[in-house]
């Protein structure tokens, strides 16, 4: 019997990659998120540092990660009244960014065949600081908060479409959120595929590894 993904491959022009938990893990995230921010808090307002994580958090809850002020940072500096700059914030942990180990063997095996982009929904200022290493490998990058003021909805991934004048069916994301890297780009028409790095769901076009990929 013939696989499902089978005839999806005869026509993907395109092969769109989230970034955070896709390519790049979230270690960096957690540092700048978990430990910069609620480091600077507790210095500012003499808290313990413990005391300045739990109120960090209670905040990041408050906003929600459908709200497009949870991915900006120029937001949280102003919010906690910080004396820092995005540019301290970010550079301190620079030299942790790191891919997985399935990236590169990934992109190189592809990047002859299709023309590869990243499509995330962190502002570009950080998207430019994680993708240093692979940069080279991908056509264009579209932060989607940054260049059309969106989260990844079936909006941003037609507009993505238009811009690279494609078709959506000859687009394929693939990332790591069921919402905004799965049931968004199908919504617009496009193929997905939903990668799964702990594991926890099977199905036709779940991955657990993007070696996984019959692409
Ligand atoms: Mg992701």
């Amino acid at each position: 019997m013939e696989k499902e993904s089978e005839p999806m491959k005869e026509h993907i022009e395109v092969v769109s990659f989230d970034v955070d938990g896709t390519l790049v893990p979230m270690e960096f995230n957690n540092l700048i998120w978990l430990e910069e921010l609620p480091s600077l808090i507790a210095k500012k307002e003499g808290m313990s540092f413990e005391d300045a994580k739990a109120y960090t958090i209670s905040e990041y809850e408050k906003v929600g990660e459908g709200d497009l002020r949870w991915y900006e940072m120029n937001h949280w500096i102003k919010h906690f009244d910080l004396d820092a700059s995005f540019e301290d914030i970010l550079s301190k942990y620079e030299s942790k960014i790191e891919t997985f180990p399935d990236v590169i063997p990934t992109l190189e095996r592809l990047e002859d065949r299709f023309t590869l982009i990243l499509t995330t929904a962190m502002p570009r200022e950080f998207l430019d600081i994680k993708i240093k290493t692979i940069k080279q490998f991908f056509k264009f990058d579209f932060s989607v908060i940054s260049d059309f003021k969106q989260l990844k909805t079936p909006d941003s991934y037609l507009t993505i479409c238009n811009k690279l004048n494609i078709l959506p069916s000859e687009l394929l994301h693939i990332g790591d959120h069921w919402e905004y890297d799965y049931i968004a780009p199908k919504e617009a028409g496009a193929n997905a595929i939903f990668l799964d790095r702990e594991k926890k769901r099977i199905g036709d076009f779940i991955i657990h590894d993007l070696e996984e990929l019959e692409l």
